[in-house]
């Protein structure tokens, strides 16, 4: 990828009002959303059915609207239209690289910001999402690392970023259709690998990936959801239980002497205590592979012994390699790899009997990667105010 490549941008200037008071339906389990719709009024006879009817315009066909509810009553629909909305999170901005990566900056209620990528493949399109706003944890080499803790986002802000992205892929199904039945799905997988540490929102987490996998809805396999942890060791089992999808973990180190460095969550729950944690995964949650990410730090953790010290941890575990050459960011304190370092390193894994790809960087002109798009969007705002303020504007 060029710098030259052709970028479009477009800044949507007007949002999309979130309405205040009401209660709003999206993030809502089910049990939850039976009980608001019996607390405001809607028989407990008809409430079953009241869900699930409801459930499918809004997850499975994207309306917003009440009004277009064609299979509930007018006086219903306009029941339901002033108690409650049906309200996602609001764009702000988006940008198309070249090789078709989409970056999107996304505003939650109280005006803060969060990043979301799209990322297109031969024979799939993968959503990176949020959890969180910055993050308490402090991992040297990733840029969320040095924002501090705003807040978690909330089930309905979780889930809301898929919706968003199904709008703007204008992936809905006609109201009618079942959600396969619009040939090869665009969005088809998605990655909790942006923003915050999954496992420290876990309810609301747990709650959006449901609505995820709802086959009334959204409809996407477990197999399709990969959560991303740094290693929050209690949560494992229970992410296991209660969600059932696939497990990242954000590995990058082979001592505990560098992961306490690299991720000081290490200092709680050391290597020992997490593959243990990360052995019981596959069983518990009926999936086949774990996936090991580790960022290629330059001198740091890319020698060929930590590479044989790698495979020999990961003995027993079903486990693929996620080999990540790091994204350097603006006063980041490491270096990416050299090139055929990582290749060195991936080849020791992969005659191991591991698989070990090498993480492609995608949308690099649109710095896509993790924790940089709101860096770089602030960076554009203030230099935008400092040209404002050289012009005495
Ligand atoms: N908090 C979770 C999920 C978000 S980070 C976690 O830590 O797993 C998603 C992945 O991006 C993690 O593997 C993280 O280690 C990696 N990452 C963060 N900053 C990075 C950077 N600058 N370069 C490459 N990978 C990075
Ligand atoms: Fe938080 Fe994950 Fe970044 Fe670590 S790598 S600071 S856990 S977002």
């Amino acid at each position: 990828m060029t710098n030259s490549a052709p970028i479009t941008q477009d800044v949507l200037t007007i949002p999309r009002k979130l309405p205040e008071g009401p209660t709003n339906l999206v993030g809502l389990t089910r049990a939850r959303l039976r009980e608001v719709l019996i607390e405001n009024g809607t028989p407990e006879k008809q409430a079953k059915m009241r869900v699930n009817q409801i459930w499918q315009w809004i997850y499975q066909w994207g309306v917003r609207d009440f009004a277009q509810m064609t299979n509930l009553s007018k006086a219903y629909r306009a029941e339901l239209a002033e108690k409650f909305v049906i309200a996602i999170p609001e764009m702000v901005s988006r940008q198309i690289s070249a090789d078709g990566t989409r970056k999107y900056l996304v505003r939650i209620a109280g005006g803060h910001e969060v990043e979301v990528v799209y990322i297109p493949e031969t024979d799939r399109g993968t959503l990176c999402i949020s959890s969180q706003v910055g993050c308490t944890l402090t991992c040297s080499f990733c840029h969320t690392g040095t924002q501090k803790l705003v807040r978690n986002l909330t089930a309905g802000e979780i889930i809301g970023q898929v919706m968003m992205a199904r709008d703007d892929l204008n992936e809905w199904p006609e109201p009618g259709k079942g959600t396969d039945e619009n040939g090869p799905r665009l969005l088809s997988n998605i990655v909790l690998m942006g923003m915050g540490e999954p496992l420290y929102n876990f309810e609301n987490v747990r709650d959006a990936m449901n609505i995820a996998m709802d086959g009334e809805g959204i409809s996407l396999s477990r197999r399709r959801i990969t959560l991303s942890t740094s290693g929050v060791v209690p949560e494992i089992a229970k992410t296991a239980q209660e969600i059932g999808c696939m497990l990242a973990v954000s590995f990058h180190a082979t001592t505990d002497e560098t992961r306490d460095k690299l991720v000081p969550i290490n200092k709680r729950w050391n290597i020992a205590a997490l593959l243990d944690a990360l052995r019981a995964y596959p069983k518990l949650s009926n999936s086949e592979r774990i996936t090991f990410e580790y960022v290629m730090l330059k001198d740091v953790n890319d020698s060929d012994e930590d590479a044989r010290r790698l495979v020999q941890l990961i003995k027993g575990i079903p486990a693929k390699i996620n080999l990540i050459p790091f994204n350097e960011w603006p006063g980041s304190p490491h270096e990416r790899s050299d090139w055929d370092r990582i290749q060195k390193f991936a080849d020791i894994i992969y005659k191991a009997g591991y698989a070990s790809p090498i993480r492609t960087p995608r949308g690099e002109d649109i710095m896509a990667a993790c924790g940089q798009l709101k860096s770089a969007t602030e960076r554009a705002r203030k230099s935008r105010k400092e040209i404002q303020a050289e012009a005495g504007l």
